[in-house]
């Protein structure tokens, strides 16, 4: 059996390689196609497998976690290192967790293990289906219903801002079961399916996106995920288990446009001299590392936290919030350090620029994030 430190060491480089091999390959394809075929390489090269708990058919992470779940500190090794080569990459290993975590509590036991299996080899896309029109950081406003019929359920709405909307070949959903605000129950919705249809949009960055509209489609009691009016507790907890991964994935954006603005500096002349002599600019430098450093730090306190079984309520807050505010600002002083280049389509600091904006937003905005490191510093106070 691997060390915990030998698993977390390979895992990095294999991140790394896989993101040198393939990331122009992937940003000249279009979304969907690269989607797809992000997704076939995570698969194929094994780094899906980290996303699956190993008694579902995922990765052996018993040096570092249960069998039971997935290992924060695998994860986030390997969306810092998927996030320095390609955004699409590293969309695509997150979303296999993220969509897949809350079906390890399917009703029907058997289900649970062939999706997981299917999602920890890459065969089958996930997604995660929780926001709607009128429900995004306030969850207990979700309005999609899921009504009980005879052998199962039948779910009707709309959900917004869906990643990998139309590629996915399942969706964990969370809806409403009663008129209580939390309750909630998630099922999963394998597609295609009657009654579901996607319509695609396009955000900043690369990332397949799009509305999912439910109309009476059917899913059998097998499919419920977890108790009736335990959805809401059970989606948190899957955003509570990846939530610091999304904090690495920044610092990733933010290390890649550090090094490029590191080189630029150091190579371009102006006034007859290299622009890293400019003190203004090396300061700059001084302070990117600095904050990226910082950020690092948070990120492993909070996943090393969490494997460890702790809830990490304020590690994982503090990581989420500085780490994403920090790689975008740092992505917004490397824009700058590059001049015209930094704005110019097609170069690595402006794609850098679009693809770390959306990181402040989900899973927990900066400003959620605040509220919940506010409430557990004062209820620690009493
Ligand atoms: C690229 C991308 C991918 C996404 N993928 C998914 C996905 O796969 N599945 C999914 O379910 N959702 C997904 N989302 C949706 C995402 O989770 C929501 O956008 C997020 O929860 C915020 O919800 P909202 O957009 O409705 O903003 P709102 O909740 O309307 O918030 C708007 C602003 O108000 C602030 N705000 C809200 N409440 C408070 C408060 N109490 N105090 C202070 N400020 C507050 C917010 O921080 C934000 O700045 C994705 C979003 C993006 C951009």
């Amino acid at each position: 059996m691997s060390s915990a430190a030998d698993i977390l060491a390979r895992l990095g480089p294999a991140a790394d390689d896989l993101g040198r091999a393939h990331a122009e390959e992937l940003a000249r394809l279009d979304e969907t196609a690269a989607a797809r075929r992000a997704l076939a390489l995570l698969g194929d090269s094994g780094l899906c497998a980290w996303m699956v708990p190993a008694d579902f058919g995922g990765a052996d992470a018993s040096a570092l976690v249960g069998s039971d779940t997935l290992s924060v500190r695998a994860a986030v090794v390997l969306r810092r290192g998927l996030a320095y080569r390609s955004a699409m990459l590293d969309v695509m290993l997150v979303m296999q967790g993220l969509g897949s975590y809350a079906i390890a509590n399917a009703v029907d036991r058997a289900l649970a293990q062939e999706l997981l299996r299917a999602v920890a080899a890459g065969r089958v896309c996930a997604a995660f289906a929780l926001t709607e029109p009128g429900a995004g950081s306030s969850l207990t406003d979700i309005a999609l219903r899921a009504r009980q019929v005879a052998g199962g359920w039948r779910l009707s709405g709309h959900k917004t801002f869906i990643s990998n909307a139309g590629i996915a070949d399942v969706y964990t959903v969370l809806a409403r079961t009663g008129d209580e605000p939390d309750n909630l129950t998630m099922f999963c919705v394998r597609a295609p399916t009657r009654g579901l249809r996607c319509e695609r949009f396009e955000v900043l960055g690369p990332h397949p996106i799009g509305d999912v509209y439910f109309e009476e489609v059917e899913v059998s009691d097998g499919a419920r995920l977890g108790a009736v009016g335990a959805g809401l507790g059970l989606a948190l907890s899957v955003l509570a288990r990846l939530r610091t991964s999304v904090a690495a994935a920044a610092v990733g954006f933010g290390r890649r446009a550090f090094d490029e603005s590191r080189r630029h500096l150091l190579e371009r002349k102006q006034f007859g001299k290299p622009l890293a002599t400019f003190q203004a600019l090396g300061f700059d430098i001084a302070e990117m590392d600095t904050r990226l450093r910082a950020a690092e730090l948070l990120v492993d306190e909070a996943a090393t936290v969490v494997d460890g079984g702790g809830a990490g309520t304020l590690e994982v807050a503090r990581a989420k919030l500085f780490a994403t505010e920090t790689a975008g600002w740092v992505c917004d002083r490397a824009v700058q350090h590059l001049g015209g280049l930094g704005v110019k389509r097609g170069q690595v600091v402006e794609a850098l620029y679009r693809d770390v904006r959306a990181l402040r937003i989900y899973e927990g905005s900066s400003e959620v994030q605040k509220l919940i490191l506010a409430k557990e510093l004062f209820r620690q106070a009493k």
